[in-house]
């Protein structure tokens, strides 16, 4: 299997990120290919027996993170500012982006923009140590849980955009198939943790409904 298309489009959108919290984030990674190997998707975004839920977090954040990435990377070319000038997800929604730090007041930019401006503010959440420590058993902050519904909030947006406005180009790339599993693990995900809000999740309400039966 290629993977993601990448054989065909090197230019990747950002370097991979690698697991947090060292050699306990390697474990759980392992976890994670080992139950996603076995097909249940069900299964694989569940708690593993006996580990901590922001250690969980933390590493499937950041395979989440890395998928949209990559997925994203592979329609870089064709989400510009010229196809996509603003950052919709079909007729009804449009985002614009605030980060509520530096940006307070949300601006209309392109879709492009708005996906590196979106991607580089989980980065920066990433890469910071007080958020996402490295070191084993290093603290976690008491609002990681939050810092995490707000990384899976903007990465759902992404998910949004890709599905209205380039899910041909992605037939095309025959990517769809990848597409759709990637989409279904990380609602699973959401669902199992509770991470995005009902109404965020409106712009594709069909597409979860059919993925999950109750949400
Ligand atoms: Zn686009």
């Amino acid at each position: 299997m290629s993977l993601f298309g990448l054989g065909r489009n090197q230019r990747t959108f950002r370097p991979k990120k690698s697991a947090p919290s060292g050699s306990k984030g390697a474990q759980l990674r392992k976890h994670i290919d080992a139950t996603l190997g076995s097909g249940n998707l069900r299964e694989a975004v569940k708690l593993p027996t006996g580990e901590d839920l922001n250690e969980w977090l933390a590493v499937n954040t950041v395979d989440f993170f890395n998928q949209v990435n990559l997925l994203y990377g592979t329609l870089t070319e064709f989400c510009t500012n010229e196809n996509c000038p603003t950052m919709t997800a079909g007729p009804k929604y449009e985002y614009r982006w605030a980060d509520g730090e530096k940006i307070k007041k949300p601006i209309e930019v392109s879709a492009p923009r708005y996906v590196e401006l979106l991607m580089d503010w989980i980065e920066g959440q990433l890469d910071n140590e007080s958020i996402f420590p490295q070191k084993l058993g290093a603290p976690f902050p008491p609002n990681f849980k939050d810092v995490v519904k707000t990384i899976f909030k903007r990465l759902f947006r992404v998910y949004a955009h890709i599905y209205h406005s380039h899910f041909q180009k992605i037939v095309s790339l025959k990517e769809e198939a990848h597409l759709n599993t990637c989409f279904k693990h990380f609602i699973l995900f959401t669902c199992e943790f509770v991470l995005i809000d009902r109404k965020e999740l409106a712009p594709l309400q069909e597409l979860i409904e059919s993925i999950i039966v109750p949400y």
